[in-house]
């Protein structure tokens, strides 16, 4: 069983990625995110309580998020590994993810960081925003720049301080998140996978 992290500020491509590792070697992809906008969209209380939080680019509780992730990780469908996106975003949620998966019995493999340039982010934001307003296509209620900047924020101050937890733990690898998505493909494979052809990752703390 493989445990991943894909760590990395709003819009460095860890959703792409993680969705190609998923394909790629039947790991589950948990987004933390997509699991509260299912939530808003059902109209759950959870939901209606997340939307405003998330809307203003700020974080979850620990509490709720810690709680979902809980729930799901002992699904059938995440048995043989999960890569994890967007989570956890706090110190507080990685410990709790450390206790989660050592008492599974399957602690993390690796913890990958995307790592981007800020402003780079979010000309490609609105790049984005752009192409979807010219095809019809719908925009998420926090996808535009003022929210953007606030969700950088948040990371620099909530998330960021995970990554020297990570490094201490001998758990961090990096690779050039502003590469073109096959050239970071190809990076996170080097990292999961040293053979030729292999299609299931062998990673662990180094
Ligand atoms: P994402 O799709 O990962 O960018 O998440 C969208 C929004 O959902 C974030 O801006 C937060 O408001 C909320 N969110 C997602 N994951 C977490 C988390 N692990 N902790 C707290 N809030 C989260």
């Amino acid at each position: 069983m493989i445990n991943l992290i894909l760590l990395g500020p709003p819009g460095a491509g860890k959703g792409t990625q993680a969705k190609r590792l998923e394909d790629q070697y039947g790991l589950k992809q948990l987004s933390t995110g997509d699991m509260l906008r299912a939530e808003v969209a059902s109209g759950t209380d959870l939901g209606k309580k997340a939307k405003e939080i998330m809307d203003q680019g700020n974080l979850v509780s620990d509490d709720i998020i810690i709680n979902m992730i809980a729930n799901r990780i002992t699904q059938p469908d995440c048995q043989k590994g999960v890569i994890f996106d967007g989570f956890p975003r706090t110190l507080a949620q990685a410990q709790a993810l450390d206790k989660m998966l050592s008492d599974q019995g399957h602690p993390l493999s690796a913890v990958i960081e995307l790592k981007v340039d800020e402003e780079a982010l979010v000309s490609r934001l609105n790049n984005r925003i752009a192409e979807a307003q010219a095809k019809g296509e719908p925009v998420r209620s926090d996808d535009n720049e003022e929210t953007l900047r606030k969700r950088l924020e948040v990371f620099r101050q909530q998330t960021a301080p995970i990554i020297p937890y990570y490094q201490t733990k001998g758990a961090l690898k990096s690779v050039d998140g502003m590469a073109d998505i096959d050239a970071v493909a190809k990076a996170i494979d080097g990292l999961l996978c040293k053979d030729k052809g292999c299609t299931a990752p062998k990673v662990g703390m180094s």
